[in-house]
Order: structure tokens, then C-alpha cells, then sequence
């Protein structure tokens, strides 16, 4: 099972910007969903 999820999460698409779309690298610290962008 362990296996599973650990593909799972291997598998996850790149976070995308919910407004245009646009790829967010992953920030350790905060959980986005906009690109900075359209965050500002
Ligand atoms: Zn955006």
C-alpha cells in the first residue's frame, strides 16, 4: 500500500495557476494556487 501512494504522488501533475493556467514551482511554504503573477 505504501508503494501505491508513494506513486501516486510521483505521478501528480505540476501544480497549475488556477487563473491563467501557468505551471507554480512548488513553494516549501506556502501551498499556492495562483502563480505570483496573479497573486499580486
Ligand atoms: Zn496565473
Amino acid at each position: 500500500m505504501i508503494e501505491n501512494v508513494v506513486e501516486f504522488f510521483k505521478n501528480l501533475p505540476p501544480k497549475q495557476c488556477v487563473t491563467c493556467g501557468e505551471t507554480i514551482e512548488e513553494q516549501h511554504e506556502c501551498y499556492q494556487t495562483k502563480c505570483p503573477t496573479c497573486s499580486e
